[in-house]
C-alpha cells in the first residue's frame, strides 16, 4: 500500500470536493451542495474567500513561522488589538493556539495556575451533563458525553458535573415558564459545596450549548444566577465559545446575550472560519497578571502562529466590514421561522430551537412523551444522508443531557447565506425528514 487516509467516514464513499463559494460547495462531478452546517459549524465568512487566501499567502511569503517566545509578530499584534474591544472579557489577553481542544486545555491550566499563584490548591473543574468541550484528555474530562468518555475513564480525572439548561427536557419543569436559572444555580452551588469550595477551580460551559445538545438557549435568568454563584465561591467562569463565538449566534459572542463577563473564554471554529486551524484562549487581565507573575509555563509549537493571526485578522475584518454578525441575527430569524413553518406540526419533530445562525431540530418517536427513537435506528444519520442527496449538508448530534440519547439535526450555515438559500435549506431538510419519518 502506498499510504491511505485514516478516514473519518469509515465504510462510506465520500464525494470529492472541488471547490466552494459562499454557502455553496461543489464536488468533482459538478454537484452543488448548500453547506447548512458550515462543515462542523465552522465556516462563518463563507467558502472561497480570495481575500483570506491572499492574507494567508502574503504572511507565508513574508515569514510563515517564528517561535512565539523569540519574536513578536505584527499580524498577531494587529489581530489582538482589533479583536480585543469585541471580547466580553475584562482587559483581555489572547493566547492563540491551533483549535478548540487546545484552547480548552490551555484555559483549564490557566484556571488552576491562577489559584495556585494565589496560594489556593484548587483543581476541580465543574462541567455540565451532555456537554462537549473537545477530544483531548482534559477537555474530555470536563465534558459530559458519557459515550465519548467511557473507553477512556481510567485516564480521566477529577472533573465534577452539574445540570445543563435544556429547556425541552428541563430538570426543573415546574419552574417554567418563569425560568429555571435559580434552580440550576442552586444545583451548581450544591456541587461546589459537595466538592469543597476550597477545591473548585472553575466552571466551564457554552453560553448556548451547541456542540452536543444542539442550540440550547438557556432561560434569561440562567447566566446571571450561575455567574453569581461562581463568583461568590471564587470559582472562575470559563465560557466555551468554540462554537458560539465570532457572530454565530447573532452577537459577537454568545456571552453577549446576557452580558456575561467570563474570566476565561475559549474560541476556535469561526475565528479563522476554517481557513486556518486557529483557536484562542482569552483570559482577563487579572488572571493574566496573576499567572504571569508566578510564571505560567505552557506552549505549543504552533501557538502564536503568524499565518494563523493573518487569517484570523482577515476573517475579522470581513465580519466587521460586511456586517455579518447582524446578518446572522436576521437570517437566523428567517431560518427559525421557516423551520417552524415546515416542521412545526410534524409528529416526529419534538423541538425546534436556536439563536442567530445556530439552530437544532430534535426528533422524537413520540411527541407526547418526548420519547426518543432507539439510537440503533440512526434516525439523525439517515436524515443527514437524505438531505445530502437533496444537496443540503446538515450536522447531527446525539445529544444526551439528562441521560437522554437522541437525534438532533444541527444547522449552522455560513453567515453569508442568502435569504433564498435559507429557504432552500429549510425546505430541503424538511423534505429529508418527511422522507425518512413519514407521518
Ligand atoms: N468546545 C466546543 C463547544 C466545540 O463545539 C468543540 C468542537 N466541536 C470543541 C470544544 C473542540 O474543538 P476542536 O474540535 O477544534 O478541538
Amino acid at each position: 500500500m502506498t499510504g491511505a487516509v485514516f478516514s473519518r467516514a469509515a465504510g462510506r464513499d465520500l464525494p470529492v470536493v472541488a471547490g466552494g463559494r459562499g454557502a455553496e460547495l461543489f464536488d468533482t462531478t459538478g454537484r452543488r451542495y448548500l453547506d447548512a452546517a458550515g462543515g462542523a459549524i465552522v465556516v462563518g465568512i463563507g467558502h472561497g474567500s480570495a481575500e483570506v487566501a491572499d492574507a494567508i499567502a502574503a504572511q507565508a511569503r513574508s515569514v510563515a513561522y517564528v517561535h512565539g517566545s523569540a519574536f513578536a509578530s505584527p499580524s498577531l499584534t494587529e489581530y489582538v488589538e482589533t479583536l480585543g474591544p469585541l471580547l466580553p472579557v475584562d482587559d483581555p489577553y489572547v493566547y492563540p493556539v491551533s483549535g478548540g481542544s487546545e484552547a480548552v486545555e490551555t484555559a483549564l491550566k490557566m484556571a488552576r495556575a491562577y489559584h495556585l499563584a494565589r496560594g489556593e490548591d484548587r483543581s476541580v473543574v465543574i462541567g455540565r451533563t451532555g456537554a462537549y468541550h473537545g477530544n483531548t484528555r482534559g477537555a474530555l474530562d470536563v465534558s459530559g458525553r458519557d459515550g465519548l468518555r467511557a473507553p477512556y475513564l481510567p485516564w480521566l480525572g477529577s472533573a465534577a458535573r452539574t445540570t445543563s439548561p435544556y429547556e425541552y427536557r428541563c430538570s426543573f419543569p415546574d419552574s417554567h415558564p418563569n425560568g429555571c436559572g435559580a434552580q440550576h444555580a442552586e444545583a451548581l452551588e450544591q456541587v461546589i459545596v459537595a466538592q469543597g469550595p476550597q477545591n473548585v477551580a472553575a466552571f466551564i460551559a457554552e453560553p448556548i450549548a451547541g456542540a452536543a445538545l444542539g442550540a440550547c438557549v438557556p432561560s434569561a435568568d440562567y447566566w446571571p444566577a450561575i455567574t453569581e454563584v461562581c463568583h461568590r465561591y471564587g470559582v472562575l467562569v470559563i465560557a466555551d465559545e468554540v462554537m458560539t463565538g465570532f457572530g454565530r449566534t447573532g452577537r459577537w459572542f454568545g456571552s453577549d446575550h446576557w452580558g456575561v463577563r467570563p474570566d476565561l473564554l475559549v474560541a476556535a471554529k469561526g475565528a479563522a472560519s476554517g481557513y486556518w486551524p486557529l483557536g484562542l484562549t482569552v483570559c482577563s487581565g487579572e488572571v493574566h497578571d496573576t499567572i504571569q507573575k508566578a510564571g505560567f509555563v505552557h506552549g505549543f509549537t504552533y501557538s502564536h502562529h503568524a499565518v494563523g493571526a493573518a487569517a484570523g485578522l482577515a476573517v475579522l475584518k470581513i465580519l466587521q466590514r460586511d456586517g455579518l454578525v447582524e446578518a446572522a441575527a436576521e437570517r437566523g430569524e428567517q431560518l427559525g421561522a421557516e423551520l417552524q413553518k415546515e416542521l412545526g406540526d410534524h409528529p416526529h419533530v419534538g423541538d425546534i430551537r436556536g439563536r442567530g445562525l445556530l439552530w437544532a431540530v430534535e426528533l422524537v418517536a413520540d411527541r407526547e412523551t418526548k420519547a426518543p427513537f432507539p439510537r440503533s435506528e440512526r434516525v439523525a444519520e439517515r436524515i443527514v444522508a437524505a438531505a445530502k442527496e437533496r444537496g443540503v449538508l446538515l450536522y447531527h448530534s446525539t445529544g444526551c443531557a439528562n441521560g437522554t440519547e437522541g437525534d438532533l439535526l444541527v444547522f449552522g450555515p455560513p453567515l453569508v447565506i442568502t435569504p433564498a438559500e435559507v429557504t432552500e435549506v429549510a425546505k430541503g431538510s424538511a423534505n429529508a425528514i418527511r422522507e425518512i419519518l413519514s407521518a
